[in-house]
């Protein structure tokens, strides 16, 4: 342990953020980087409990009261070691986690949790920064080959593990650049798209083969890809958006947020593309769906100069404290308020949207709203919405993106080739803790076969289900897993 008076002395403290009206002109990173001094504090803030809730909170299983200890003593390497011995990709979950390890944080019980994940990212920038990233080409190779399908995080991951274990990997990706929604889902201002060139071509180095632009399913078959491998890896993510099918979605003027932030992640890297140019500016937006998609439709809409930006959820704000249904601190995980809502945007809880109006055009002019109330379980849970009679009202706009999740993974393609089974979710199914699909040889993980997630769950998915191939094609394994960390 650090220091152990370091959680009375000092408070949570984050770096710096551009500010908003700086930030909203460009699509760049904003968060800054602590001094050395603050990162030694903040490390120190951490209690070392005797029972740290925050490895089970983090699906890595990261060991961080471990590398909270090396950070305080500037032991850099030591750090680093520690981190990416759980963690594949630490630069991208310390830029964009929602830190379920910081809801699980046992000083959260009473003060501002430590903040684990700016610690990850300043720990794995420092380790850039000193040339201790290195290619970890395996010595001896297995003579296996395996094909991984999708080269968002869970791809990613699984590749990494595999070619650490010493098969030969090719990752296949539709996209014309590896990242899945690293790099066309989550915006430039969360995640700058050279922090995931950096590392892929570190993975290059490793002597991980990417290729790029071919669909599985459709540009290759997918028994061929069973065929000529060892073992495939279906990390093809939950792609098929929820829709809203109420009477006006033919108007112009209402779009799916991938497609929206899609074109303008590609925008910002200078790639041109064929589909008609989605803009926000000088409309009033409504984006409806309060998670991550949403606040990356409000951010990316005051980027473009929205004239104005609102943000609908049927849901009911959660509470900002504890309550009695819920006594542990819920901060940050269900709060839910990004950057993106400091940068301007009204929003509305429990509120449905029953009908989109349009003009004699076929353009998007309004949606007719209701309130709602919601019956709750006995957890406090919501169940069902009720109407609000006599709430109902139009409210103005021309543009909708609509950031309601997703269903599930893709169907026609390689999933329908394969004869591969999905479950009751529509998800491929492949038990957790095993990864297998019905189809031999062929193992799933991340968004498609957990459904819509998190970056933390599909990079820990890749790197379990990466265990279980190897255990496949070798007998047994001595890749690290999440359960028996120490
Ligand atoms: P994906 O990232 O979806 O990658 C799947 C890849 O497979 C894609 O590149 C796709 O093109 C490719 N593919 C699919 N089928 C084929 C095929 N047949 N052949 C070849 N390639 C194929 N999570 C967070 O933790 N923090 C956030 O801030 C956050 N923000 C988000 C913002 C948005 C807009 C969205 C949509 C999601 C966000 N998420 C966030 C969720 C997170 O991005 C996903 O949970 C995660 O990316 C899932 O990883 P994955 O590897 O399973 O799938």
């Amino acid at each position: 342990m650090g220091k152990v008076t370091g959680f009375q002395e000092f408070d949570r403290e984050l770096p710096s953020k551009v500010s908003v009206a700086e930030r909203v002109t460009n699509y760049n990173e904003f968060v800054g980087l602590y001094s050395e001094e603050k990162l030694n504090e903040q490390s120190a803030r951490c209690m070392d409990c005797g029972i740290p809730f925050c490895h089970n909170g983090c699906p890595l299983g990261n060991v961080i009261p471990e590398f909270n200890d090396a950070v305080y003593r500037k032991s850099w390497e030591e750090a680093y070691q520690i981190l990416s011995s759980t963690n594949n990709f630490p630069e991208f979950t310390g830029r964009i986690c929602p830190a379920p390890c910081e809801s699980s944080c046992v000083l959260g019980i009473n003060k501002p949790p430590v903040a684990i994940e700016e610690i990850e990212k300043h720990i794995i920038e420092i380790a850039w920064s000193k040339d201790m990233v290195k290619p970890t080409a395996p010595l001896v190779k297995s003579g296996k080959k395996v094909a991984v399908v999708g080269s968002g995080p869970a791809g990613l991951a699984a590749a990494a593990q595999l070619n650490k274990a010493g098969h030969s990997v090719t990752v296949y990706e539709r996209d014309d650049n590896p990242g899945g929604l690293l790099r066309y889902g989550i915006p430039d201002f969360k995640l700058e798209k050279w922090v995931i060139d950096r590392r892929v071509n570190l993975m290059k180095e490793d002597g991980i083969e990417f290729v790029c632009g071919t669909e599985v399913g459709k540009d290759i078959s997918a028994e061929e890809l069973v065929r000529g491998n060892d073992a495939v890896v279906l990390a093809g993510g939950s792609t098929i958006p929820r829709n809203l099918n109420i009477p006006g979605r033919d108007l112009k003027g209402i779009y799916f947020a991938m497609d929206f932030l899609k074109q303008q992640n590609k925008r910002v890297a200078g790639i041109e593309f064929d589909a008609e140019a989605i803009s926000a500016t000088g409309k009033d937006v409504i984006v409806i769906g309060g998670g991550d998609t949403g606040s990356d439709c409000v951010g990316t809409s005051n980027r473009q100069k929205a004239n104005s930006v609102k943000q609908f959820e049927l849901l009911v704000q959660p509470p900002m404290a504890r309550t009695t249904h819920m006594p542990w601190p819920t901060y940050p995980m269900l709060l839910k308020v990004t950057s993106s809502h400091e940068e301007g945007c009204e929003r509305f809880w429990a509120i449905n949207t029953e009908e989109f109006l349009g003009d004699e055009n076929g353009n998007l002019r309004a949606l007719r709203v209701h309130d709602v109330t919601w019956d709750v379980d006995f957890m406090g849970r919501p169940i069902k919405p009720t109407k609000v009679e006599g709430s109902e009202r139009e409210i103005p706009c021309q543009a909708v993106f609509l950031a309601m999740g997703f269903v599930h993974p893709q169907f026609e393609g390689a999933l329908e080739n394969l004869g591969v089974e999905v479950d009751e979710r529509k998800n491929v199914k492949a038990k957790e803790g095993v990864y297998r699909t019905n189809v031999s040889k062929v193992f799933a993980a991340g968004d498609m076969r957990r459904g819509q997630s998190l970056v933390v769950w599909a990079i820990s998915e890749g790197r379990e289900c990466a265990r279980k191939v190897d255990e496949f094609l070798m007998g047994h394994t001595h890749l690290e897993s999440k359960d028996n960390v120490s």
